[in-house]
Formats: C-alpha cells, sequence, structure tokens
C-alpha cells in the first residue's frame, strides 16, 4: 500500500455529497478512520496503543526502553464538509515516509511514532485539539468529560458509547517523557507556498471575542426611523470596521456567526450577537486590531441608542517553533522555505512540552476547510520524500 493506494482507500469514509468530509469524533466515520489507520499499521509491523484520551500511536520501535522518540503524525478528524487533505495528509504521509526509510535501509537508533490526535478541529465538541490538550495538561479533563457536542452529548458519553473509558482522561506525563521531538506534515492552508513544501515558523496568535448589541425589537412597518434602536445597524458597522481595521494592522478579521433575535422578516431585531476572529503575525497587532474594532463597535452602537457588550471567548499566544528543529528541518531539505500561519495545530499545543516543527505542502488555490481544499499528488509525493528525510535525519543521529 503506496501513498496513492492509501490515500484511495481513506477517501471515501465520511465523504458526503458535495465532495466534503464529515469525520466527527466518536461517530462511525471516525471509527472507520481509526480502524483503516490501525490496520496500514499493522500491516507495516507497527505496534498500534491508544493512549488515555483517545489518541492513537502506532510505534516502530527500537530495542530497549522507548525514550527520545520522535514523534510524527496528524489527524484524522474533519470540520464539517471539509476537506480531504488538512489532517489526513499528515497520517498517510507519515506511513508512506516509513516504507521510503525501509525501502533506504534506515536503521533507526530511536523510536518513531505515528501520532492520531482526536478532536483536533473540535467541529463536534467545540475545543479545537481536545486530544494534545488532554494529553499534556493542557485542559482540565473534568471539564472536557463535559463538553457537549449541537444534541447535548458529552464528550465522556460519546467516548464510553464508542468503547472508550473516559474516566482515564487526563495528562500522560509519562508518555510525553519519551518523545524527544514531534514534526507534523500539513497541507498549507492559504497561499503562501510557491514550492511543494515548507518548514513553519510560528503560529500566530488568535482569538475570538463576541459582541451582544442589544436595541429594541420593534415592527418594521410602524416604527419610524427616528425612533428606532435597531442592533442590525451598529453590527452591520462592526463588520465593516474589523475588515479596516484588520488591512491596517496587517491581520485578518472574521465575523463569520451571527445569531439574531427573534430573527424575523418583519422585526427590528432587539438582540444580535456576533462573533469575531482576529489573527495576526504578533500579539501586539491583535489587541490593536480588536482595540480599533471595539471602539467602532461602541460609537455606532451610541449613534442608534443600543448597548454593546464585548466578551472575550478564547485567546492563544503566538507559537514559535523549536528554532533549532525549524533550522535543522529546513537545511536538511536543501534549503527549504520558512514560514508562518494562521492555522492552528496539534504541533502547536506539543511544542510547550517537546521540541516541535511542522513541515507544509503546498495548496495550490490556498482553499481549506473546505471541500475544494486541493494539493498535487506530485507535491503530496515530495512531501512525503521530504517527510522521511527529515526523519531519517532525526532518528539515526
Ligand atoms: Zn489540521
Amino acid at each position: 500500500m503506496g501513498y496513492e493506494e492509501m490515500w484511495r482507500d481513506l477517501l471515501p469514509i465520511g465523504r458526503v455529497s458535495g465532495g466534503g468530509h464529515r469525520r466527527f469524533s466518536w461517530t462511525a466515520a471516525d471509527r472507520e478512520c481509526r480502524a483503516w489507520f490501525a490496520e496500514e499499521a499493522g500491516r507495516r509491523g507497527l505496534t498500534v496503543e491508544e493512549d488515555r484520551n483517545g489518541n492513537l500511536f502506532a510505534w516502530w520501535d527500537v530495542p530497549g526502553e522507548r525514550r527520545d522518540a520522535v514523534l510524527t503524525g496528524s489527524h484524522l478528524d474533519s470540520v464539517p464538509d471539509g476537506g480531504a487533505f488538512d489532517g489526513p495528509l499528515g497520517v498517510v504521509s507519515s506511513l508512506a515516509a516509513i516504507d521510503l526509510l525501509r525501502e533506504r535501509g534506515v536503521t533507526p537508533v530511536r523510536p518513531l511514532g505515528v501520532a492520531v490526535f482526536a478532536e483536533e478541529e473540535g467541529a463536534r465538541f467545540g475545543v479545537a485539539c481536545l486530544g494534545s490538550r488532554l494529553l499534556t495538561g493542557a485542559i482540565d479533563p473534568v471539564r472536557a468529560r463535559g463538553l457537549r457536542d449541537g444534541d447535548g452529548v458529552t464528550w465522556a458519553d460519546a467516548m464510553a458509547a464508542d468503547g472508550h473509558d473516559p474516566e482515564a482522561l487526563g495528562p500522560d506525563p509519562d508518555l510525553l517523557a519519551g518523545v524527544g521531538c514531534f514534526v507534523e506534515l500539513h497541507v498549507e492552508q492559504g497561499r503562501a507556498l510557491d514550492v511543494p513544501v515548507g518548514v513553519a515558523s510560528a503560529i500566530w496568535p488568535h482569538g475570538r471575542w463576541r459582541f451582544d448589541f442589544t436595541g429594541q425589537g420593534n415592527h418594521a412597518g410602524t416604527t419610524l426611523l427616528r425612533d428606532r434602536h435597531d442592533p442590525m445597524l451598529p453590527f452591520a458597522q462592526t463588520v465593516l470596521a474589523a475588515r479596516d481595521a484588520a488591512a491596517r494592522h496587517e491581520a485578518v478579521a472574521t465575523m463569520g456567526k451571527v445569531h439574531v433575535t427573534p430573527n424575523g422578516v418583519n422585526a427590528i431585531p432587539s438582540i444580535v450577537r456576533a462573533w469575531l476572529d482576529t489573527r495576526a503575525p504578533d500579539d501586539t497587532a491583535v489587541r490593536a486590531t480588536v482595540a480599533e474594532i471595539r471602539a467602532a463597535a461602541e460609537k455606532a452602537a451610541g449613534e442608534h441608542g443600543v448597548a454593546v457588550a464585548l466578551a472575550e471567548e478564547s485567546y492563544t499566544q503566538v507559537v514559535d517553533f523549536h528554532a533549532g528543529l525549524r533550522d535543522r528541518l529546513a537545511t536538511t531539505l536543501g534549503g527549504a522555505p520558512v514560514l508562518p500561519t494562521g492555522a492552528g495545530h496539534d504541533a502547536g499545543i506539543l511544542s510547550a512540552h517537546v521540541p516541535t516543527a511542522m513541515l507544509f505542502v503546498r495548496n495550490p488555490t490556498g482553499v481549506s476547510h473546505a471541500p475544494e481544499e486541493h494539493a498535487e499528488t506530485g507535491d503530496c509525493l515530495t512531501g512525503v520524500e521530504a517527510l522521511a528525510t527529515a526523519l531519517e535525519d532525526l532518528l539515526t543521529s
């Protein structure tokens, strides 16, 4: 089973009409993806283990204790109607890289693990990188157990229904202590690469904020314009202000989710609740962007007699990947370009505990988290070669 055969076998799992994928944690599609991974790992003589948090590991061990291991891999879950590459490319490439290492006759002096992290997208339970956060202790297991999906099912119940023990959830310092470094290969999610493979420098700081615009619900026909307190108007001005502020600070800002109360065609809304996602190369730019958007929202709300409140729902500081490992990879790969990303990854979570680096494979359109996400097969095969070369260097010295 080479790269292309593995890709062909994995592709139909969880595929929906329209071409995207729905591979949510602890569903039938997730179970099929995990079974596919266990079979491919078994075919290669790797030892498959599941940790206490639902993360899978396939080990190519060396004699003696599992110490100073090189870890690679990624995730198999998806966003709703997500592309085929985000996550699976890293897992398939890791297995294909092992085949290449064996063809090259490489004899590792330390173990190699391929990880499949659980709930990386947070698509079902709302917290991204949940598996790696649990493993590293970045989230309280009590909170994780109680996270609910859209139907009110908890992470604990969903996990138990799929045959896993939710009582065992929590940090695993012993597992982490055996890992010397982590290298995650991932499809690039913008149009930042003009060669097949690059090395990540950093993950931009990013956060989520919630705006509540509270006005006065009223009749759309009988309420004079001058008598209105319509929260939709300052909301609309805030969306435009977000775009302008982001442009001024070389950030990105997105308002992609909005709840309108009562959401009627012939009613002036009483409340508009909207979420802002902002990311930038550094914390100062993110903070300055959000401050400007907030000021614009407050000014517009005041002009329309509407109250506005802003709450920060999450914030993640900048992640700078391990400089030594990053430079070693870039050099080993013959001077591969080094670039930052605006997307979060398990590698970002692991980087607080072990030297971590990422390889990106070119995305010709830049589309991601959508069915049209794509990478050319030739670039993916170059990615496999690059990963194998990077792993060979790390495994043999
Ligand atoms: Zn991903």
